[in-house]
């Protein structure tokens, strides 16, 4: 016999559904409104208060050649701006599909239709009231090629961008309005798909240095090398603020032994200097160019665009530069190779502290390279802990109890059982050059291999400790969030219990927009809500995973016109510093 009560909370359960099937309805489903409709419901709100322009929300306005949704509206005319999609059916973008097909991604023509949409909103954004009335943008694009909200391509061509919708004295200013919506922003989206449309020839072009830059990397992976700097290539920026190519720089220009060709699948052909997966020592004097060319292979993991110098600099995706950090957090890292244990360290096969020193900072971000898989491990003297990359003989008699082993003494055990190569800037120590597949000198800016006339005098040395590996861990939550923010390069956190950390993502230099910043915000947010708790190399596939099939709405919703493409590893960079973050060893180490 069937107990009476387990019928009510079926039948609740089956209300529940229909309630949200019902909900779903009325707010995903709408309807376009015709142009003219939706004009007079703009009229009708003139001089109310500013919050009637809530109505608006949801609305698709039909303007035949394409719709336009209002996504998000603003609260008051002085709140960061509203934000639209505009939905253009892909009928019209013949010239894109040719593109897309030979460069077989949308990374380059969405980012070409990024650039162009950036150009035309910024000329007709303009003031016409209170606060951000009439604000029309999406954030200025940096010189990489990359996937960003406010353009997405996939059945349709998809544009977001935000829009400040007018005020005057805190009222709807409904004349302002309906110039908006009845005017500009459709004329900002003709003009976009005539750009589009007598762009044929440069979007192909687009695709083309896409798919051959690509095709380097492929090429890196194929021929045991790390990175490759093309002859010709201008490495150095204009200003520290500025990504724009310092004028009259010296082309970079690859020593004879270490240039490769690369034929291109353009048909063009590439030559410049390939960097072996190994152990390669850059050295040199100071002021000669050393630090710009690690940057610059840093910056390799991205395309950049044509004209911005380093479009053939192109580096493994897993690139990672490695520094002190003094005061960073560290969570159970096995830095033990690194490090010995002693009274005042502690246990440094599972390291943790809320203010490492310069060293330990820096051992732990070697171990986490490791542990996320790092291909590359980019390393500058300039700001490194230098006893943790060296110590000379004599201080080795001096202070016979270091716990320290910098990593000069193991760095070739590193690169072959982690089987990432290493780049390291070292002009004041000999230390790692008797370790050295290639010595590169730089002088006057330009490279020389001067490994040959380095063995002369150094010879060949074996490692004197050897890299232990690093334990492997799991990622367990983040204790207490209350609410995760992101303000230009940085990341700022609040906890249940009032405390505040912030995190200035402009110290990872894989992190070249503010929109990879708020991206990483929206994950965490995620991680948070949802408590994941995941190995931390298998969390970096699954985000890359995540991002690759579903979007950026996989992680926020709904998804504004200001985010940029991030991967996982450099999610796991601020994990890996975050506070109150969660981390427990597992038994398996890497490698
Ligand atoms: P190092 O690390 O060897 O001390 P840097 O890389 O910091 O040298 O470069 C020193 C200065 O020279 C910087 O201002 C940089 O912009 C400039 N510079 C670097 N490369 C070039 C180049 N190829 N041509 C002209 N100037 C350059
Ligand atoms: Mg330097």
């Amino acid at each position: 016999m069937q107990h009476p009560n387990i019928k009510v909370p079926l039948q609740w359960s089956i209300f529940q559904k229909v309630k949200r099937l019902v909900n779903i309805g009325v707010d995903e489903v709408t309807r376009p409104m015709v142009l003219t409709e939706f004009l007079k419901l703009l009229r009708g709100l003139d001089r109310k208060n500013y919050g009637a322009y809530r109505r608006l929300k949801n609305i698709v306005v039909d303007y035949k050649d394409f719709n336009i949704k209002i996504v998000h509206v603003q609260g008051d005319p002085h709140a960061p701006p509203s934000f639209v999609e505009v939905t253009i059916h892909r009928d019209y973008l013949k010239v894109l599909e040719k593109a897309i097909s030979l460069s077989r991604d949308v990374t380059p023509v969405e980012d070409f239709v990024y650039r162009a949409l950036f150009k035309l909103l910024k000329r007709y954004s303009r003031r016409c009231g209170s606060g951000n009335s009439c604000y029309l943008g999406v954030p200025k694009p940096s010189p990489c090629m990359l996937r960003r909200s406010g353009v997405e391509l996939n059945k349709v061509l998809l544009l977001r961008f935000f829009l400040g919708l007018p005020a005057k004295d805190r009222r709807v200013y409904g004349d302002q309005a309906v110039k908006l919506f009845a005017d500009r922003i459709p004329r900002i989206v003709k003009e976009l798909m005539t750009v589009l449309v007598n762009s044929e020839k440069r979007v192909l072009e687009i695709a083309k240095l896409y798919r051959d830059q690509e095709y380097v990397r492929g090429y890196l992976y194929k021929e045991g090398l790390v990175a490759f700097v093309a002859d010709g290539s201008i490495l150095p920026r204009e200003s520290s603020i500025s990504e724009k190519p310092l004028q009259k720089a010296v082309p970079f220009r690859s020593p004879k032994s270490m240039r490769i060709t690369i034929k291109l699948p353009s048909g063009k052909s590439v030559s410049g200097m390939g960097i072996p997966l190994g152990v390669v020592v850059l050295t040199g004097g100071g002021y000669h160019g050393k630090s710009t060319l690690l940057r610059a292979i840093q910056r390799g993991v991205y395309n950049h665009v044509k004209g911005d110098g380093r479009e053939f600099v192109i580096a493994r995706e897993a690139a990672v530069s490695v520094m002190a950090e003094d005061g960073r957090i560290i969570h159970n890292v096995d830095i033990s190779s690194f490090v010995e244990e002693d009274p005042y360290i502690g246990k440094t096969s599972s390291f943790s502290t809320l203010n490492a020193s310069g060293s330990t900072s820096m051992a732990a971000s070697l171990s986490e390279a490791v542990e996320m898989g790092a291909e590359l491990i980019l390393i500058d003297e300039d700001n490194s802990a230098t006893n943790m990359l060296f110590k000379d003989s004599i201080m080795e008699k001096i202070i016979p109890d270091d716990p320290l082993k910098p990593l000069s003494l193991q760095i070739r055990s590193l690169v072959e059982k982690s089987n990432a190569g290493i780049v390291v800037i070292s002009g004041s120590s000999s230390a790692f050059l008797c370790r050295a597949d290639r010595v590169v000198r730089m002088r006057m800016f330009l490279p020389e291999d001067i490994t040959d006339y380095v063995r002369k005098f150094v010879g060949v040395c074996e490692d004197t400790v050897s890299f232990s590996g690093v334990r492997m861990r799991v990622f367990k939550g983040v204790g207490g969030v209350k609410r995760i923010r992101s303000r230009g390069m940085r990341l700022r956190i609040h906890y249940t219990d009032g405390v505040e950390f912030e995190l200035d993502l402009a110290r990872n230099p894989r992190i070249v927009e503010e929109g990879q910043v708020r991206l990483i915000a929206a994950i965490l947010r995620r991680l948070v809500r949802e408590n994941v708790h995941t190995e931390m190399s298998e969390l970096v596939k699954y985000i890359d995973e995540e991002l690759g099939r579903r979007g950026f709405k996989a992680f926020k919703k709904p998804v504004s016109p200001d985010l940029t493409w991030v991967r996982g590893i450099d999610v796991a960079w601020v994990l890996n510093r975050l506070y109150r973050a969660r981390f427990e060893q597992v038994p398996t180490r890497n490698p």
